[in-house]
């Protein structure tokens, strides 16, 4: 193999020349150090290098070589609870390598090639496989049951298939194709560039639920959807993605911490193994995978970092899983696409952005989706993508913000002056959207309760008859409001105050069930609908702001999972009250 030379080193970009044997995209060990690199441009016999290490103490005159692969991730048992870095290196292992700071050049496995696994087979020998088919399973967590699948190229009769502990290199299974053996294992290595094939593509249809009140109900992603949360910093796109990552009910989810603070990762990886699963019992941690680039990390390993994440989750999803990822953020992906083409001296587009920074964008996001798997037993499996965005100053005309929402069908959008009174999570219920919404209906009418969707627009129009009502009284005053409109006011500060506001760091208030979700929004409508029911019958407008009930209103989010039939007695107190202030002539003091 022909050695290439170094003519050009400007921070994570190396040139070399001399490389007419290598072909863009491949990955390259450059220098001695043996730093990994990605070609990302080739003119004649002069390769351009995203570095994913520092380059400092590199020059002119070190050699390159091609290793005639893309880059790609390992794919096997031992993915889950393990945290990586852009480019799929274990952070633990590297750290006991190499202490506390990245070593360079420093080569560890993503998978390790040690461990024995527990191999089923699931097909048996005489069978005809093809790509995508179930040879068998390895119990990878107490949750997580890892399908091993048919890899690519690959079809045949089964001749070898065999139970028992085999490391993810050892053969699990010979397939005969005509007078051919292919030795199959547990690991398979899959480009991460390029989105993984799947039978057909589905309607997303099912919401994915993720606990949060403001999310579920009004502005709900499904299975195989895209979300976006764009918002200034200090607003809470990390609190909600971590909230997503916990509760979410995902068989899997991958979580990447992209060009963000490092501490937030620790946090992550301290916090999710204390977490218990509401669904299965166990540690989150069970069906967690970790990807982190944080912003101490050399940039260019960031850009690399949502691919690793997304082809990691695409391959759990071709099991027949549920998968989510989400990113945060989006924007330092972005940042780092600068980066590399500014030193490239590309011609830059809106903002220096590369003129291509939308169809990237767009290219990630369209890895998710509700498919048909290869695969013969034709099982389902749902990719979802959250992305965070991080505009400065929080103004959403910018570039990358807009190559998003050009995207994406859900938009949470986070509202600063929220943040700032500390209603969170700040999702604007004005700005924000989904384009999930009538099948979300569907769902939710037909799983939880046929009154649903009609509860929530109850809802969301008070919401907006408050806003141009605070109008109003911002001009005239509150007095000058009718009492119809003073109740709508007080019914919509319920609906934000004791509905929408939940605290993720309430042992009770941090995950709601559908369940009580439907409870609580007919609670705080119940409310409004007795209000009015006392108006209408003479009952003095003060008594109703002033119901003792609603202290209890406001407190029912902290109720327990198990109590929230309290919720229905709160409702009954509300029609009782109204009831007796009515039979009182509504001519007493409250
Ligand atoms: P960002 O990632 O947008 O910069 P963070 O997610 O770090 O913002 O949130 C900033 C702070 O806002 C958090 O440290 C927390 O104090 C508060 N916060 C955000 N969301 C919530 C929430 N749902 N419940 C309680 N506090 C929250
Ligand atoms: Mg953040």
């Amino acid at each position: 193999m022909k050695v290439g030379r170094i003519v050009k080193v400007s921070g994570p970009l190396v040139v070399a020349e001399g490389m007419e044997e290598a072909n863009i995209y491949d990955v390259v060990k450059v220098s001695d150090n043996k730093l990994i690199g990605e070609i990302i441009e080739m003119r004649n016999d002069e390769a351009s290098i995203q570095v994913y290490e520092e380059t400092t103490g590199i020059g002119p005159g070190e050699p390159v070589v091609t290793t005639g692969q893309p880059l790609s991730v390992e794919l096997g048992p031992g993915l889950v609870s393990t945290m990586f870095d852009g480019i799929q290196r274990p952070l633990e292992k590297i750290r006991e390598i190499a202490g506390d700071f990245l070593a360079r050049g420093v080569e560890v496995p993503a998978l390790d090639k040690e461990v024995k696994w527990h191999f089923t087979p699931v097909a048996k020998v005489g069978d005809e496989v093809g790509v995508g088919d179930i040879l068998g399973t390895v119990q990878e967590t107490k949750v997580v049951l890892h399908k091993i699948m048919v890899p690519d190229g690959i079809k045949g009769k089964i001749k070898t298939i065999e139970e028992g502990d085999f490391t993810v290199e050892e053969t699990v299974c010979v397939v005969a194709e005509d007078a051919k053996d292919h030795n199959v294992q547990m690991m398979q290595k899959w480009p991460v560039r390029k989105g993984r094939g799947y039978a057909k593509k589905l309607n997303p249809d099912e919401p994915l639920v993720t606990g949060q009140r403001v999310i579920d109900t009004f502005f709900p992603v499904t299975k195989g959807g895209t979300a976006a949360i764009p918002g200034p910093f200090g607003s809470g796109k990390t609190v909600v993605q971590h909230q997503l990552a916990k509760w979410a009910d995902a068989e899997i989810v991958v979580y990447v911490g992209c060009g963000e603070r490092g501490n937030e990762m620790t946090e992550v990886l301290n916090d999710f193994p204390k977490i218990i699963d509401p669904k299965t019992g166990e540690s989150l941690m069970e069906r967690t995978v970790l990807i982190a680039n944080t912003s101490n990390m050399p940039v260019a390993a960031r850009e690399a970092s949502l691919y690793t994440g997304v082809t990691v989750a695409e391959y759990f999803r071709d099991m027949g899983y549920s998968v989510a990822i989400m990113a945060d953020s989006t924007s330092r992906w972005a940042e780092a696409l600068r980066e590399m083409s500014s030193r490239l001296e590309e011609m830059p587009g809106d903002e220096g952005y590369p003129a291509y920074l939308a169809s990237r964008a767009a290219a990630f996001y369209e890895r998710a989706g509700k498919v048909i798997c290869l695969g013969k037993d034709e099982r389902e499996g749902a990719l979802t993508v959250i992305g965070a965005v991080s505009p400065p100053g929080g103004d959403i005309s910018e570039p990358v913000s807009q190559a998003t929402l050009r995207i994406v069908k859900v938009f949470w959008g986070l509202d600063a002056p929220l943040a700032y009174m500390r209603h969170f999570p700040a999702i604007s219920w004005l700005e924000s959207y989904t384009l999930y919404q009538t099948k979300a209906d569907e769902w939710m009418n037909a799983n939880v309760d046929p009154e649903f969707s009609a509860n929530r627009s109850k809802a969301m129009n008070l919401l907006q008859e408050e806003s141009s009502l605070q109008e109003i009284v911002r001009l005239v005053g509150r007095d000058s409001l009718s009492e119809g409109d003073q109740l709508k006011i007080e019914a919509a500060r319920s609906i934000r105050e004791d509905y929408l506001q939940q605290n993720a760091f309430h042992e009770e208030d941090t995950y709601a069930s559908l369940a009580k979700q439907n409870l609580m929004l007919k609670m705080v409508l119940s409310y409004y609908k007795e209000g009015l029911r006392g108006l209408e019958q003479g009952v003095y407008w003060d008594k109703i702001e002033n119901m003792s009930i609603r202290e209890k209103i406001s407190r029912a989010k902290y109720l327990p999972e198990k109590d929230i039939g309290q919720i229905n007695d709160i409702m009954e107190k509300v029609k009782k009250d109204m009831d007796d202030f009515i039979s009182e002539g509504g001519i007493l003091d409250a």
